[in-house]
């Protein structure tokens, strides 16, 4: 990925401060909820710790799934944060704010099956398999259960049979 990559930072701190909360909230008695959304930021804020604002100031524990920033565009996260109920409606408060996009992850990506002639050129491209071939039938099949909306598929197929909607 040629742009700077945000929030996939081994940084100390912040796996602490993952593990802190996860066990805040086993054993807390809170329910947790969980969403996996897309993000988009304008340009004007890329570069801002957003992230980190949404694990101290809203108690959120947020897994990037796949992230694309580059100065002065547009960019991409596809996140799943969990919190509790109200401070995760804060957080989302606190994006929509700022003008970041938040769209519900199923949306985004759509395999076209009818397209689809099975030639397997994705297979190995997918880093979660969500694109996977029966070797025997020779036929793909796409679990949307397991996408990160990394993207690279629509390079891989020549049919345009997978596309991502931002
Ligand atoms: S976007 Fe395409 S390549 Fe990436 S995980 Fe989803 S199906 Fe696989
Ligand atoms: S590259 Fe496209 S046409 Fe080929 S198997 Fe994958 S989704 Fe189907």
């Amino acid at each position: 990925m040629g742009g700077k990559e945000i929030g996939v930072r081994s940084d100390v701190f912040f796996t602490f401060y993952f593990l802190l909360s996860t066990f805040y909230f086993l054993f807390s008695g809170e329910s947790m909820i969980k969403k996996r959304v897309v993000l988009t930021f304008p340009k004007e804020i890329v570069e801002q710790p957003i992230t980190c604002h949404l694990i101290k100031d809203y108690d959120l524990i947020v897994n990037i799934l796949s992230a694309k920033v580059n100065p002065n565009e547009e960019g991409r996260l596809v996140v799943e944060i969990g919190g509790q109920r109200e401070k995760l409606a804060g957080g989302m408060d606190y994006l929509k704010g700022l003008g970041v996009s938040i769209q519900p992850l199923a949306q985004d990506v759509r395999w076209n099956e009818a397209k689809c002639v099975h030639c397997t050129a994705c297979i190995p491209i997918c880093p979660s398999d969500t694109l996977s071939v029966n070797r025997e039938q020779m036929r793909v099949s796409f679990d949307s259960e397991r996408c990160i909306v990394c993207g690279l598929c629509l390079k891989a197929c020549p049919y345009q049979a997978v596309e991502i909607l931002f």
